[in-house]
């Protein structure tokens, strides 16, 4: 449990943000999780009427008020519409930890955050001795999408379909860089994120074969860890901390002239929770990072600046859809950007799905949690991918990625899943 002065300044903090909801309801309209259970609990105006009382709530029934906030996707739809600029994910995310810290975290959380999230060296052992091992437990069932199963049925993993784990991590490949920039005069820090490193190396590998193509010096220190955010959304300010500090240690602002990612919801972490959780002590530094900070897709467009508009189309093109990543559009209004990338490419023909930034259900600890509801919402987004008759869905945020390839191996769709980096490497190969 926390010190009981610390939660007592952070509900009063609360306190002063909740007033700001008016009540209107205008986040109802625009709640994936509402949209699908119909429940005045599960949108933002419910659970922040809940956290108004939250003092009483908590001592009455904690576990009560601590599982309807955790059902939510944090994907920040409410706040992107709310008309009053209420902080709904800051009020979620300080809410979680006063919880946490009167009740304690269970001990499934402390073992897989606090055993293994905040040591990035056992934690990278562990992925690889799972890489080792997984055909064992897992067989292959969409060469399109590159989705497996679980041989068998467990009730952690149901029935999903899945992306299994490199069988080398992006930090085996290539443990560190640091180059100095060329032409371009701009040296980048390159944070490669969990997702990418363990499950996407190729992804990792097309940012620094863009980078280098752009002349871009690149600093890649060795031994990243995660940037927190399973932590901080389980309210686990201990290990969050740990990790920041880690992460502060190797990024050193002075090293890089902007600190890209190719993970929407690494960049946001970095760009908005970490100066949202930081303490006095580190704030400056913390801000000098979070400034410098930039996905991938906009550092190429509004820094290199990428131009499609030189590309004359191929006949022929592959159809291709983009989805707009909740961290990526609503938080950080990026969605021109990726289909510039993609629209570099003239073997590609973009092709918009219907609500292409509706979210794709995934909500990191969410889809865990509440998978039914999850695939419900995923499955809505796969209803759209595949309306547009596209062969490929690009989208910038590796989550997104494994949830949108579960949704369509699950109904045997012949659909691959990219990064828009990928699209435009391949078009600088062309
Ligand atoms: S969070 Fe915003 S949109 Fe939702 S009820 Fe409150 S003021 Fe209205
Ligand atoms: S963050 Fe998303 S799921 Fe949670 S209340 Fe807001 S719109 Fe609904």
């Amino acid at each position: 449990m926390s010190d009981i002065k610390e939660l007592t300044k952070l509900i009063k903090s609360l306190e002063d943000q909740l007033v700001v909801c008016m009540r209107c309801g205008m986040c109802q309209s625009v709640c994936p999780l509402f949209e699908q259970t119909g429940r005045e609990a599960d949108v933002a105006r419910g659970k922040l009427a809940l956290l108004d009382g939250l003092m009483q709530e908590m001592f009455e029934d904690p576990e009560g008020v601590y599982a309807r906030l955790n059902k939510c996707l944090l994907c920040g739809s409410c706040a992107a519409n709310c008309p009053s600029g209420v902080s709904v994910l800051e009020i979620f995310m300080k809410a979680r930890v006063i919880l946490t810290g009167f009740m304690g975290l269970s001990p499934a959380k402390k073992l897989i955050l606090r055993g293994m999230l905040a040591r990035p060296d056992l934690f990278d052992t562990l992925a690889e001795w799972g890489a080792r091992f997984q055909n064992i437990f897992t067989r292959p069932v969409n060469n399109v999408v590159g989705t497996s199963c679980a041989r068998v049925v467990s009730p952690l993993i149901k029935d999903r379909h899945f992306k299994n784990l490199a069988e080398k991590p992006f930090h085996k490949i290539q443990p560190s860089l640091d180059t100095q920039p060329g032409k371009s005069g701009i040296r980048a820090g390159f944070y490669v994120g969990c997702l990418l490193d363990k499950i996407f190396p190729h992804i990792a590998q097309a940012v620094v074969d863009v980078l280098n193509y752009h002349q871009v010096g690149i600093y890649m220190p060795e031994k990243q860890a995660c940037c927190g955010i399973p932590a901080v959304s389980s309210g686990d300010m201990q290990t969050f901390n740990k990790l920041l500090f880690h992460n502060l240690e190797c990024f050193s602002p002075d090293k890089f002239d902007y600190l890209v990612t190719a993970c929407a919801t690494c960049t946001s972490t970095i760009k908005e929770v970490w100066p949202m959780m930081a303490d006095r002590e580190h704030k400056n530094l913390i801000k000098k990072i979070s400034d410098k900070t930039m996905d991938i897709n906009d550092f190429l467009v509004s820094v290199i600046k990428v131009n499609p508009e030189n590309q004359a189309p191929e006949k022929n093109r592959i159809p291709i859809t983009y989805h707009d990543p909740c961290h990526l559009k609503k938080s950080l209004k990026v969605a021109a950007q990726p289909r510039a990338l993609i629209k570099a490419n003239s073997r590609y023909e973009l092709k918009e799905m219907l609500d292409s930034d509706w979210c794709c259900g995934m909500g990191g600890s969410f889809n865990l949690q509440y998978y039914d509801i999850s695939s419900k919402i995923g499955n809505r987004k796969r209803d759209n991918i595949v309306s547009t008759g596209c062969k490929t869905v690009a989208t910038g945020c590796p989550a997104c990625m494994l949830q949108i390839s579960d949704m369509l191996s699950k109904n045997r769709d012949q659909i691959a899943v990219r990064h828009p980096i990928e699209i435009y490497l391949e078009s600088l190969k062309l």
